[in-house]
């Protein structure tokens, strides 16, 4: 028994030795990807279900490293703990902001992006003032855009609700992300004014395996409108949840409608079904 519990810790060291050592090299090669442009931004649509009509694009960070794709859930969190997450928030506005203007040069001023912004970013004392320089020196209307976080930079919630004032009073929409995959959800609605509300893909999820949740999705719809917070339902990758949701008069966000794209291929989408596009 002693020999046994000696080889499981030497796997358990071992395995968490490599466990740290792709952590390590996901760190180093985080800190070069700036400099080496191996970011880029890819944007999912997001459509009016009752009317068809695109309303707006999610910009979601791709990283095209030399160990292959890693996925946003894996280098994300690093990013977070390391704050590199900072500079690459910074490169995140700037480039949906250049990415943008392509997208106005095609005829297309209406469509609003929105940018994930992480709990460590808000933190810093100067955001405000980065993102007002951002956009200022981008020549982009800030009006045309939206900030997505979580209710965990609600930790802090008197700094954050005055980095929310200074964002809105630029003319940033301010949306609440994931929204019922917490537990205090109400908290943040019942102290912020906030745009938008986006429903996370769980909520929706549970409504098909039990109806009985669709009273529950429909009433949290209901405060939403109540507090004049636009509704975006996200991870829809059913006709089924689709048809379902029709009725409540909200944004969808889904692989049914279509995965996040390239800006190169939204420029095809944007010519190519014009008359999906609100003016
Ligand atoms: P999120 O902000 O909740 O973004 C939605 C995620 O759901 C995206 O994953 C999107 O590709 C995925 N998704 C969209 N529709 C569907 C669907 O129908 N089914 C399923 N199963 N998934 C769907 P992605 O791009 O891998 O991003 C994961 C998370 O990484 C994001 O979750 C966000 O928290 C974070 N993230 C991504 N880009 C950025 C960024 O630029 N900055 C920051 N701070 N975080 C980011
Ligand atoms: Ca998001
Ligand atoms: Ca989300
Ligand atoms: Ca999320």
């Amino acid at each position: 028994a002693k020999q046994n519990g000696k080889n499981n810790y030497q796997l358990f060291t071992r395995e968490l030795d490599s466990l740290m050592t792709r952590r390590n090299h996901l760190e180093q090669a985080l800190k070069k990807a700036l400099d080496e442009q191996q970011f880029a931004l890819h944007y999912q649509p997001q459509i009016n279900l009752a009317s068809g009509q695109v309303i707006g694009y999610e910009a979601l960070l791709r990283w095209q490293s030399p160990l292959g794709n890693v996925p946003p859930s894996e280098f994300i969190p690093v990013a977070e703990e390391t704050g590199l997450i900072v500079p690459i928030g910074e490169w995140v506005l700037r480039q949906a902001c250049r990415d943008t203007k392509r997208f106005h040069a095609l005829g297309k001023a209406s469509a609003n992006i929105s940018v994930n912004v992480s709990a460590r970013q808000f933190k810093d004392p100067d955001f405000s003032q980065k993102v007002r320089a951002i956009f200022e020196e981008e020549h982009v209307d800030p009006r045309h855009f939206e900030i997505e976080i979580t209710e965990s930079v609600m930790l802090d919630i008197e700094h954050s609700a005055r980095v929310i004032c200074e964002l809105k009073e630029l003319g940033l929409r301010i949306a609440i992300d994931d929204f019922g995959a917490g537990y205090s959800s109400l908290n943040i609605i019942k102290n912020i004014e906030i745009d938008t509300l986006k429903i996370d893909k769980s909520l929706m999820d549970e409504v098909l395996i039990n109806r009985r949740n669709l009273f529950i999705l429909a009433a949290i719809i209901e405060v939403g409108k109540n507090l004049n917070a636009r509704i975006v339902v996200e991870g829809i990758e059913l006709e089924e949840q689709a048809e379902l949701l029709k009725p409540f008069g909200v944004v969808g966000q889904g692989y049914l409608f279509s995965r996040p794209l390239p800006p190169g291929s939204i420029d095809a989408f944007l010519s190519e079904a014009p008359q999906k596009v609100s003016e």
